[in-house]
């Protein structure tokens, strides 16, 4: 199978993708592609949708567990520059799928438009964060989201609106789509209150979070009302290790990679933890990693 000439150059075969994701671990993309325009991003998609071969997005790589198989069809990274821009007008801000969360944060921020910074210290980028309805404690970001630019399966662009717009807990109704841009609607407030409020949060969350480990995931999504932390403490599953994967003792909503860790590892593990809160508590854990 070949892409077509003007795209050829962009296209990588057997792209190892483990090094790309946090947790370090799966197989390679059948077909990798980095577009540096827009584009080109379109055009990829378009083209992908005729050849029928299937097709993923990749952001930061902070909630993806790639199989050993690897992915039998074309991954999309949105990291080129051109993908990721930030731009304010009057209390608006828009931001490429791929920038940067925590980058869209600190430019809200400076530009004196509060509404983002609850979510510091979430890792990723927006486009991956609107689609799930990242979160934190005092809110998701859905909340402040105005509208949202994204792709069809075959390639076609299409802004929805805050009429069409529904987030619920880490869901959105964007799944299945590819988000380009996303517009927030956020709030004039004076600069150096909200700047102080940022380092308050990002200190805060720094220190819920074990950013030292490298290789990461914050597997499930709490469920409403409770924490994922104390329903796998109260199944007595604290730092737990399957094979070369582990629950974080202390935070066990936190999964760890280590060497030699395998795709199946970390599914078996994931599904022992499930098994046992299930029966403990009879709350069926939901998965926010997603596994392709
Ligand atoms: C240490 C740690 C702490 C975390 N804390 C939180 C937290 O507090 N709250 C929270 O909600 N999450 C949290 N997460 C999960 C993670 O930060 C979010 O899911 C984040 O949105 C993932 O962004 P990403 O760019 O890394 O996505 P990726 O891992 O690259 O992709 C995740 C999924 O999003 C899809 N995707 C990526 N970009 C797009 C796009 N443009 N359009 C459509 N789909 C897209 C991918 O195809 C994939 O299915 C945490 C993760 C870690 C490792």
């Amino acid at each position: 199978m070949s892409f077509p000439e003007p795209l050829q150059h962009l296209i990588q075969h057997d792209q190892p993708l483990a090094q790309l994701t946090w947790l370090g671990i799966g197989g390679p993309a059948r077909y990798f592609a980095e577009p540096h325009t827009r584009e080109q991003l379109v055009a990829l998609v378009q083209h992908a949708h005729e050849a029928e071969i299937p097709v993923r997005v990749l952001g930061s790589g902070s909630n993806v567990l790639v199989r050993e198989a690897g992915f039998d069809g074309l991954v999309i990274s949105l990291a080129a520059a051109a993908l990721g821009q930030v731009s304010v007008e009057g209390t608006q801000l828009t931001a490429g799928a791929g920038a940067k969360l925590s980058h869209a944060i600190t430019h809200a921020v400076g530009a004196g438009l509060g509404g983002l910074e609850h979510l510091a210290g979430i890792p990723g980028t927006v486009g991956s964060a609107v689609c799930g309805n990242a979160g934190a404690g005092s809110g998701d970001i859905g909340s402040v989201v105005h509208s949202v630019e994204v792709l069809d399966r075959d390639g076609t662009v299409r802004h929805i609106g805050p009429d069409e717009l529904q987030f619920s807990h880490r869901k959105s109704n964007l799944s299945g789509l590819i988000i380009l841009s996303v517009t927030f609607q956020l709030e004039a407030r004076e600069v150096g209150p909200l700047t102080k409020r940022l380092q308050k949060l990002w200190i805060v969350a720094h220190n819920q979070r074990p950013f030292d480990e490298p290789r990461i995931a914050q597997p499930f999504i709490d469920p409403d009302g409770f924490s994922v932390d104390d329903l796998i403490q109260q199944a007595g599953m604290s730092g737990m290790r399957l094979g070369n994967a582990s629950l974080a003792s202390g935070k066990p909503n936190y999964l760890l990679a280590h060497s030699g860790a395998t795709s199946e590892d970390v599914v078996q593990l994931l599904s022992r933890v499930r098994e046992q809160v299930s029966l403990q508590s009879g709350i069926d854990l939901q998965l926010n990693l997603q596994i392709w």
